[in-house]
Formats: structure tokens, C-alpha cells, sequence
């Protein structure tokens, strides 16, 4: 079987997808959040990725929004990591 080859036009929707996977909160042992990451497959080639942010409680200058890209671990293309599709998501706030 052959895989996708890594291309950086990302398919419509693809973003929108991962918008909808679930944040998990990462806390520190006090319980305060120190990140939040989300994973699932690529809505693009289907290999497991993920999304990982730092934002710490407090932060009142976040972005509405980040670019995240594929980072599954198959090489699509030498030297590259993901197939290439890449988006702006929501950040969740704590
Ligand atoms: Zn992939
Ligand atoms: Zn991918």
C-alpha cells in the first residue's frame, strides 16, 4: 500500500475536523492548567496526530487561533513530517 505523498494543499474541512476533536487539559499537580492537547487521525491521510499547546492559567493575551499542521509519524516525503496539511484551529481558554 502506498501513501499519500506529502502535499501542502490541505483538503477543505480539514481544519473544521479537528475544531471538533475534544481538548484534554494537561495539569500540573496543583490542578492548574499548563496545557491542552488534542489527538485523533488526520482527517487527510488518516494516521494518528496530535496537537499540543501551551497555555498557562492566567494568560489573558492568548490567540483565538493557531496553526497546527499534520505531524503523524509516517514520512510522506523525505525530510518532511505529516502529509502537508495544515490549518488555523480554535484555542480553548482554561
Ligand atoms: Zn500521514
Ligand atoms: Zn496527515
Amino acid at each position: 500500500m502506498s501513501e499519500l505523498p506529502f502535499d501542502i494543499v490541505t483538503p477543505n474541512g480539514w481544519a473544521a475536523a479537528l475544531d471538533a476533536w475534544p481538548w484534554s487539559w494537561l495539569k500540573d499537580d496543583q490542578g492548574h492548567p499548563i496545557g491542552a492537547e488534542k489527538r485523533g487521525p488526520c482527517p487527510n491521510c488518516g494516521h494518528g496526530m496530535s496537537v499540543s499547546l501551551g497555555i498557562t492559567e492566567g494568560i489573558t493575551d492568548l490567540p483565538s487561533h493557531t496553526d497546527v499542521s499534520c505531524n503523524c509519524a509516517v514520512k510522506h516525503a523525505e525530510g518532511q513530517t505529516g502529509c502537508g496539511a495544515h490549518g488555523e484551529i480554535g484555542v480553548p481558554t482554561p
